[in-house]
């Protein structure tokens, strides 16, 4: 209790914060007794539609075409808009969720020693026939001609663009090995059926590393500190995603695996062996197996979706470009290349996926758009006096718990009723929903906290919200 007095009397310098960020986005806040910072108000935000499943189908503008619960759930709560067939809009929620997401593994690739570039999605067509993955890829590439006849691709990966620009720095020492370049950037593949709103688009988020090492002792070694990287991230995330042996396509290499997270609507068809742990993609064992190449015990099948790739690529890009480095004896010698996938979008929607019950969309703790949501009595009602506790908490929360700037919302839409408000609110997912009713009038006042992740529903006092909100995890 102590510690969160201390941090009330921090007021002043946080006041300053929130006014200085309300310049930026006025027409968010309310503005409310002087001095007390700011308010994100519910009812000025982008309102979900609750669409009915059959408006959903029109929406997509394929009828039968609606495939799995992240879609439906994502439509109808205003999560993503459909454009055309594989894009989307993402709306607001979505985008805040992203932006998580992204500083998230941004925190992960930079733990490892990754550097963040960005390439253009317009890639020219010698870098493609170079490798000759132009023809090799055939109609996955989404092609297009400039004004002077030249061709290009929108890039689906960077594998080509990545090795080019790496070949052209002369003077890459082994001293700057390993060298990890990522980037978070949209892709686009014109994939033969799109589906499952964000978890098969056309045009989408991938987060993709390139890693060149001296040799591939050193490479295996990267190899193995992205895979651990990319454990630590879906761990963060509350997601179970098991590492399995993968095929290594069309982007080629030697060794590679799949992060896939279990799951029935889960396109990619998975062994597990249960004794041993050796877990593989289907398509890289011999299809009438039926016991572990390892152990030889009995596997057992389960669907997954792939949420990363991770490929080591040996010589087969930096030969074709000639990316080198200087090496110890001061002479040229080719990088040993690795190469490493997230599909960005995809993990949103996967998780979702994973999370979400039939009506309600739950998202991992760290990720969800809004960490709270703050329900006042309704205008009217017996309790309409705890409206102004309800404004009292939400000052108290925002200066007392600095991480939970801008992570609050007031639903001020107090022509509704408590209930229909809270309605809302546990299917848009807030990790908590807090009310303000008739309890909040007791001396002193307790307010109804409902924890959406752990499903309990508690009543505390201010300091008690405080204490409990203070240990929110907000990236
Ligand atoms: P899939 O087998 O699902 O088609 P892929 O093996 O072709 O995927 P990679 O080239 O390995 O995909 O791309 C890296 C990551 O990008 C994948 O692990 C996946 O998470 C994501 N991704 C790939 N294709 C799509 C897509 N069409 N929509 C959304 N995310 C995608
Ligand atoms: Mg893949």
């Amino acid at each position: 209790m102590e510690g969160l007095l201390t941090r009330c009397r921090a007021l002043p310098a946080l006041a300053t914060c929130s006014h200085q960020l309300s310049q930026y986005a006025p027409q968010r806040f309310h503005h409310c007794a002087p001095g007390r910072g700011k308010r994100l108000m519910l009812s000025r935000m982008f309102q979900p539609q609750k669409l009915r499943e059959d408006q959903v189908l029109s929406l997509e503008g394929r009828s039968g075409d609606l495939t799995c619960k992240s879609q439906r759930l994502m439509l109808q709560m205003g999560l993503i808009h459909p454009a055309s067939p594989g894009c989307y809009h993402l709306l607001p929620y979505t985008v805040r969720a992203m932006e998580k997401l992204v500083r998230v593994i941004d925190q992960e690739m930079q733990t490892i020693g990754g550097q963040k570039v960005n390439m253009p999605s317009l890639s020219p067509a010698e870098l493609w026939r170079a490798t000759k993955r132009w023809d090799s890829m055939g109609r996955e590439l989404l092609r297009l001609r400039d004004r002077h006849g030249k061709d290009y691709c929108l890039g689906p990966t960077h594998e080509e663009a990545i090795t080019a620009l790496v070949a052209s720095q002369k003077t890459l020492s082994y001293k700057q090995l390993p060298f990890l370049l990522y980037q978070v950037t949209r892709k686009f593949r014109d994939e033969p059926r799109p589906r499952f709103g964000l978890l098969r688009g056309r045009e989408f988020y991938m987060k993709d590393m390139y890693t060149f090492d001296s040799s591939p002792e050193a490479a295996q070694l990267t190899y193995s500190l992205v895979c651990d990287a990319y454990s630590s991230l879906f761990n963060r995330l509350g997601l179970r995603c098991i590492k399995v042996q993968a095929d290594v396509g069309s982007i080629g290499g030697m060794v590679s695996h799949e992060f896939q997270l279990p799951v029935d609507v889960g396109e990619d068809r998975l062994v597990v062996c249960p004794s041993c742990h050796f877990s593989a993609n289907m398509e890289t064992l011999d299809s009438s197996r039926t016991n572990c190449p390892a152990c030889q015990g009995p596997l057992t099948e389960t669907k997954g979706i792939e949420v990363g790739h991770t490929f080591y690529l040996g010589t087969k890009y930096s030969s074709i470009f000639n990316a080198q480095f200087i090496n110890v004896h001061g002479k040229p010698s080719l990088a040993e290349m690795g190469c490493y996938g997230l599909g960005v979008t995809r993990i949103l929607a996967a998780a979702i996926e994973v999370l979400s019950t039939e009506d309600c969309v739950r998202w991992p703790g760290l990720l969800a758009p809004y960490q709270v949501c703050l329900i006042p009595p309704k205008k009217g009602s017996k309790e309409e006096a705890a409206a102004e506790l309800a404004g009292d908490l939400y000052n108290h929360i925002t200066e007392a718990v600095p991480q939970l700037q801008g992570e609050v919302l007031l639903d001020d839409r107090t022509h509704l009723t408590i209930g229909n408000r809270l309605k809302d609110a546990n299917k848009l997912g807030y990790p908590f929903v807090i009310i303000a009713a008739k309890r909040a009038l007791d001396d002193p006042a307790h307010f109804e906290v409902w924890c959406q992740n752990t499903g309990e529903v508690v009543f505390l006092t201010r300091e008690g919200v405080l204490e409990l909100l203070s240990q929110v995890q907000v990236v």
